[in-house]
């Protein structure tokens, strides 16, 4: 299980402790998307199986918990493996004790029926899958009543400007949310238009103000007025630079994206991935693990232990948190596919770890032929990925280049927006006095 969660979803995920649920309640509480336990659902032990498991339900005995009269404290605390509490219970099952009596109703209890539950067979995609769109809907729920709750009292919030924006959308779910960050996006223009609006009415005071200058001195060799108009056209000189520097920036951004991306890339509407012919495998395999790897390994990474639990852990939290991501703002329907993604992922790691304990009993010369398929089979993803990426098509040196000439402009434009910045203030002290 990945630990990395996006940090909108932590305080969800914290509220699902099971740990400090099962420590005032024995018999977790059904939720509302599983409250019938006559549905298919719940009747389902493996799935059951991946609820608790995806809780990160600890490895403590059920029956240690300390509001119990007589706690059991010899596994009150976390175990690293969850078979040694299975053990514990079973152990206590054949021979109860007082802290363990026999006809306890926690024996009936889901958690102890987890802990009793071996680990079901791997890469059964439809329980996983079934499993996640449980918890989607659990998601679901959860963050529509946060909304109605916090919702109000966060938008008056972000109204008197006690908190930013990002603050308020993280309450917000679907439609409200992609609403508001909508709403966010016209006020921004509108807030640039009025910089502009402000811009030309100082420009106009000075005109204004010239204009008098000009009527009440006749001689027409004023200092006040060569002043005046060397102010007006210095303004009018940095704001035409700063539209320049801003024009060329617009256009750098679109040569960036051009340099690493197919003609027609940036004219489609298409995300990069779909341009490039690039996809997440469709199937659980343990060719599609190096599929996977190619997109989410660094690089930099690739001659390293591709196959190993902390490469395979790795993996894991880059696709989670690219997932997330994409995940942001979707109603649940709209989000299945992103979560089969997840599923495949994690269905081709299992087909991987155990096609390494199969290995482990073969013969030596067995074994070391196998490794050499597995190589073989990660330099012909990785030759594929090469050809289709972008990224691999270009001397390390242009890239670099590009990016110092989009770097250097981007000085450039900050540099200008200053100078306009002070040409403005003289500006409008010269029409305000
Ligand atoms: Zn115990």
């Amino acid at each position: 299980m990945s630990t990395t969660l996006d940090p909108c979803l932590r305080p969800i995920a914290q509220g699902r402790s099971t740990r400090s649920r099962s420590r005032q309640d024995p018999q977790p509480r059904p939720s509302s998307s599983s409250s019938s336990s006559s549905s298919p659902a719940d009747s389902d032990e493996d799935l059951e199986y991946y609820r608790f498991k995806r809780q990160k339900t600890e490895n403590v005995c059920p029956f240690s918990d300390p509001s119990r009269p007589n706690p059991c404290v010899d596994h009150a605390a976390p175990r690293s493996r969850k078979d040694s509490i299975m053990k514990h219970l079973n152990k206590v099952k054949q021979d109860p004790d007082p802290q363990h009596p026999k006809n306890d109703p926690i024996w009936a209890s889901r958690l102890v029926r987890y802990f009793l539950t071996p680990r079901p067979k791997k890469y059964d995609n439809q329980k996983r899958k079934r499993g996640n769109q449980v918890s989607q809907h659990e998601y679901y729920v959860k963050r529509t009543k946060i909304q109605s709750e916090k919702g109000p009292e966060m938008k008056a919030k972000y109204l008197a400007g006690e908190i930013a924006k990002e603050e308020y959308a993280k309450v917000l779910i679907g439609n409200a949310r992609r609403e508001f960050l909508a709403e966010e996006r016209v006020k921004d223009r509108l807030q640039l238009q009025f910089a502009a609006d402000n811009d030309r009415a100082v420009q106009e005071k000075l005109e204004e103000k010239l204009r008098e200058l000009r009527q009440t001195n006749v001689t027409g060799d004023d200092d006040e007025i060569r002043d005046l108009e060397a102010i007006r056209d210095k303004l009018t000189a940095c704001e035409s630079m700063l539209g320049n520097h801003r024009q060329e920036i617009s256009l750098q951004s679109a040569k960036v994206v051009q340099f690493f991306s197919f003609p027609g890339f940036l004219q489609s509407e298409e995300q990069y991935l779909s341009f490039h012919s690039m996809h997440f495998p469709t199937k659980p395999s343990v060719k599609a693990y190096f599929e996977f790897a190619v997109l989410l390994l660094p690089p930099c990474d690739w001659d390293g232990q591709v196959r190993s639990q902390s490469t395979m852990r790795a993996l894991k939290r880059t696709l989670h948190m690219y997932l997330e991501g994409e995940k942001d703002g979707l109603d649940p329907e709209e989000m299945e596919p992103l979560t089969s993604v997840m599923a495949i992922f994690n269905s081709s790691c299992d087909l991987l770890k155990e096609e390494d304990r199969r290995v482990d009993n073969l013969s030596l010369n067995q074994r070391q032929k196998w490794m050499d398929e597995q190589d073989d089979l990660w330099r012909t993803e990785r030759a594929k990925f090469q050809k289709k990426s972008r990224f691999y098509a270009r001397p390390a040196i242009e890239q670099y280049k590009l990016i110092d000439e989009f770097a250097d402009m981007y000085r450039e434009m900050k540099r200008a927006e200053i100078d306009t910045e002070v040409a403005r203030q003289h500006a409008q002290q010269a029409t305000s006095g």
